[in-house]
């Protein structure tokens, strides 16, 4: 079968962490989210994380060629068995910068997962998101940790990530709207797009992901 490479798309707070936590497993597919990498750069102090934070703190995106240097690089290191990409592209640039990294190797994206969902929701899923230094996420509502304020994979502390303060989240729905959704416009020209409704529960959502995925391999292995 041709190598999976799916690209996940939607404004903060729609699920694609989680959802990419699941797709990951069950795929088999290297998971490349760039805010991630990013938070780790900032921690671990890079010169990139370094460049990158006051972008993340102020709710703006990192600028375009400093973050396609860094996927280059993770698409060419890990992606042999096919990608999901999280958090990237959020550019028509980036999208192109994708377009072209890959097809210098024989390869392209082989379907964009529009995953949607109105703000008001997810302004409510964002603020109350809880995070551990290692990432794993949690909501205080739709998904508490047993034991309140501790993440139940690690026993660290949970707390709210810094650019998911209200004004913060605000800045990055607008960027969002501005910068990123035209990208849904991009890819539906290309026939790469598949909406999916976000506003569900994460099993129902799976569910619909797990449909078009299936659709999507009949049809690449055809
Ligand atoms: P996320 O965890 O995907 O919500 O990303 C957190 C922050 O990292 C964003 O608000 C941006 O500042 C930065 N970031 C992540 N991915 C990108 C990207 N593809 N382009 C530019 N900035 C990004």
């Amino acid at each position: 079968m041709t190598q999976l490479n799916l690209v996940l798309l939607g404004p903060p707070g729609a699920g694609k962490g989680t959802q990419a936590a699941r797709m990951r497993e069950d795929l088999g597919l290297s998971h490349i989210a760039t805010g991630d990498l990013l938070r780790r750069h900032r921690s671990e102090g890079t010169d990139l994380g370094e460049q990158a934070a006051a972008y993340m703190a102020d709710g703006q995106l990192v600028p375009d060629d400093l973050v396609v240097a860094m996927i280059r690089e993770e698409i060419a290191t890990g992606a042999d068995g096919g990608f999901l990409l999280d958090g990237f592209p959020r550019t028509i640039a980036q999208a192109d910068a994708l377009t072209d990294a890959l097809s210098a190797e024989g390869s392209a994206v082989t379907a964009v997962l529009l995953i949607d969902a109105p703000d008001e929701l997810l302004t409510e899923r964002i603020s109350g998101r809880r995070m551990c230094p290692a990432g794993h996420v949690f909501h205080v509502k739709h998904n508490p940790p047993i034991r309140e304020g501790i993440c139940d994979r690690d026993g660290e502390s949970l707390r709210l990530r810094d650019d998911d303060r209200a004004e913060t989240v605000r800045q990055r729905l607008d960027v969002y709207h501005e910068v990123t959704e035209p990208l849904a416009s991009y890819y539906e020209e290309h026939r790469l797009l598949h909406r999916i409704d976000g506003t569900r529960s994460a099993d129902a959502v799976y569910e619909a992901i797990q449909t078009v995925v299936g659709r999507i391999m009949t049809g690449a292995a055809a």
